[in-house]
């Protein structure tokens, strides 16, 4: 069956929307059109990866759908795992998060991959919102783009989405036409 990556910050942890809510209330997520977030606030990236190293998980928001979408995924027969690019170091306080709350909503028990180098794995899905990821043209067919205020000058590139509620017909969609490649 399928492999699927889930990539967490952007995917399935609303983790620009979380952080300027706890840091940075004046802004709003629509107003982050770039990768670089920290540009927007005003701020160092070094401040930016401090402050999402002591967030509050519990005030941490999820994208709506997703860990529901994920347990239909799972029972479809997909293998589901999580792929993360971050520092063990820069972020540990952010890797600590990630399992608080992937356990807290009962997906603990799928893989948890750290490392930035997504494309080198071979999984049939890569379900991602860093706009860079398309700069790989050779994975462009298996990159589910989950359409952000940052990525908006990609989307047309790969397979995108707005909402999880959508994407088990999209996966099953570019499963057969990948199939076909
Ligand atoms: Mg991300």
């Amino acid at each position: 069956m399928a492999k699927i990556a889930i990539d967490v910050d952007g995917v399935v942890i609303n983790l620009i929307g979380s952080w300027l809510n706890q840091f940075h209330p004046e802004y709003m997520m629509e107003d982050i059109k770039d990768w670089n977030a920290y540009k927007f606030v005003g701020i160092s990236k070094k401040q930016m990866f401090q402050e999402w190293d002591i967030l509050n998980p519990k005030k941490i928001w999820l994208y709506p759908g997703a860990v529901t979408i994920i347990h239909n995924l799972k029972s479809l027969g997909y293998e589901i795992f999580f792929l993360t690019c971050k520092d063990r170091k820069l972020n540990k306080g952010m890797i600590e998060h990630d399992k608080w709350i992937l356990n807290y909503m009962s997906l603990g028990n799928f893989p948890y991959i750290i490392n930035c180098e997504k494309w080198k794995y071979a999984f049939d899905i890569i379900i991602e919102d860093n706009p860079g990821i398309v700069n790989h043209t050779d994975i462009r067919h298996k990159i589910l783009l989950m359409e952000r205020p940052w990525n908006k000058h990609v989307v047309s590139l790969v397979h995108s989405t707005p909402s999880w509620y959508k994407i088990e017909t999209i996966i099953e969609r570019m499963i057969k036409e990948n199939g076909r490649r």
